[in-house]
């Protein structure tokens, strides 16, 4: 149902992709959009059809609808995949991408910049069911053939990094690990498939965090597991034998934000380098971590790989007393301190990577603050920000 079909969808750019994949008008009586199913039960017409069983596209809710498949299929073809499958949320397509290929006795080698809840995954649930994992610098590189142990049974990547935004070299990491029968997964939530096709550069399974960019508008939780021909029948096991298929409601954003992903991803992008290059040339400023801007030590890595960047970044302050800080935080009005990312507003949250790093040290000494530049007027944003700094400084 989402193998992705061979002729010229292969050959469109991703942002006609993202408006025409998963929809078929003619299925659909004339309708651009396809319908929404809700539902449970799903009536097998006779007794050699429920004998049968997998005879029949939809079996069950859990398993999916119509409104699951267009969503599924619509990120597989942009993927470049062999199946994709959705999750309630980004964390749960990890956590489920993850237990599709591990057992007791097994080991994994994970980025240290990752996303600070799959480290807990691993470190609690994962070390409980027998299975280990080896943090790793995410500028390994090839280096990771060094970690490889008889038991290794996959390498998980993130790029850039989870707050701190260093880029791997996945390349590098495909080839080193791509003779040893080891899996290699990345989670892109980041770029979205729009910027970054993981699978394009030989990584086995992409992840991306549906929630942000995908759904756009901070009213959905959704993810999404797209995986190559090697790797297609274990990702399906493990999402029906786990049973995290999204609810229709969501399913159904997804969609609707994916209609309109490349008009919002360039604004986000272009405003995102306008506040950060302000941000550069402010004296309160220690340095940025963007791998677009120049500067960035990734930003090679970044050009020769990524067609784009989101409107998510970090910036390191010079050191400033908490209450000075506060002052600029607490006083903000058109950015919002909180969790998550990539709908249209602006965001920013404090974060401190020394209490979780274990393979790198985290030695910068001011506040770090993670901003996600929404669809905002930059020069609103670069207002906002500005006056926060009339109040940090105020407040030394
Ligand atoms: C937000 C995020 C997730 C988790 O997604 P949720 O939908 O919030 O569960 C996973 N990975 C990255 C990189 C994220 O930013």
């Amino acid at each position: 149902m989402t193998k992705p079909k061979k002729g010229s969808s292969a050959t469109r750019h991703p942002a006609t992709a993202v408006v025409h994949n998963g929809r078929d008008p003619a299925q659909q009586h004339g309708f651009v959009n396809p319908p929404v199913y809700r539902g449970s039960t799903v009536i097998f017409p006779t007794l050699d059809a429920i004998e049968a069983y997998d005879a029949q596209p939809y079996k069950y809710g859990r398993h999916g609808t119509p409104t699951t498949a267009a969503l599924e299929d619509a990120l597989c073809r942009l993927e470049g995949g062999a199946r994709t499958l959705l999750t309630v949320s980004g964390y749960q397509a990890v956590t489920t991408a993850i237990l599709a290929f591990v057992k007791a006795g097994d080991n994994i080698l994970m980025v240290d910049s990752v996303y600070q809840p799959t480290r807990r995954f691993c470190d609690t649930l994962l070390a409980r069911l027998g299975v280990s994992t080896t943090y790793y610098d995410p500028l390994i590189g090839a280096g990771i053939a060094d970690l490889i142990q008889p038991n290794t049974r996959l390498v998980f990547t993130e790029s850039p990094g989870s707050l701190t935004f260093e880029m791997q070299d996945i390349g590098a990491i495909v080839k080193a690990v791509k003779a040893r029968d080891i899996f290699v997964l990345m989670d892109n939530t980041w770029a979205t498939p729009l910027y970054f096709r993981p699978l394009e550069h030989g990584v086995d399974v992409s992840i991306t965090a549906c929630t942000k960019y995908i759904v756009g508008h901070a009213d959905a939780m959704l993810g999404a597991i797209t995986a190559n021909e090697r790797t297609a029948r274990l990702v399906e096991d493990a999402r029906a034998t786990l049973g995290g298929c999204p609810g229709t409601e969501e399913t159904f954003l997804g969609l609707r934000g994916l209609r309109t992903l490349s008009v919002r991803l360039e604004r986000h992008q272009r405003s995102g380098l306008a506040v950060a290059e302000w941000l550069q040339g402010r004296p309160e400023v220690e340095r940025l971590l963007h791998p677009a801007l120049p500067s960035d030590p990734g930003h090679g890595l970044w050009k020769a790989q990524f067609d784009g960047a989101s409107g998510l970044f970090s910036v390191i302050l010079n050191p400033a007393p908490r209450k000075a800080l506060a002052a600029m935080l607490d006083g903000l009005e058109l950015f919002g301190m909180g969790y998550s990312w990539g709908g249209f507003e602006s965001l920013i949250i404090p974060f401190n990577p020394t209490r979780y790093r274990t393979a790198t040290a985290w030695t910068a000494e001011g506040p770090a603050l993670r901003l996600h530049i929404g669809l905002d007027e930059v020069s609103d944003l670069i207002a906002d920000l500005e006056a926060g700094f009339e109040r940090l400084n105020a407040a030394r």
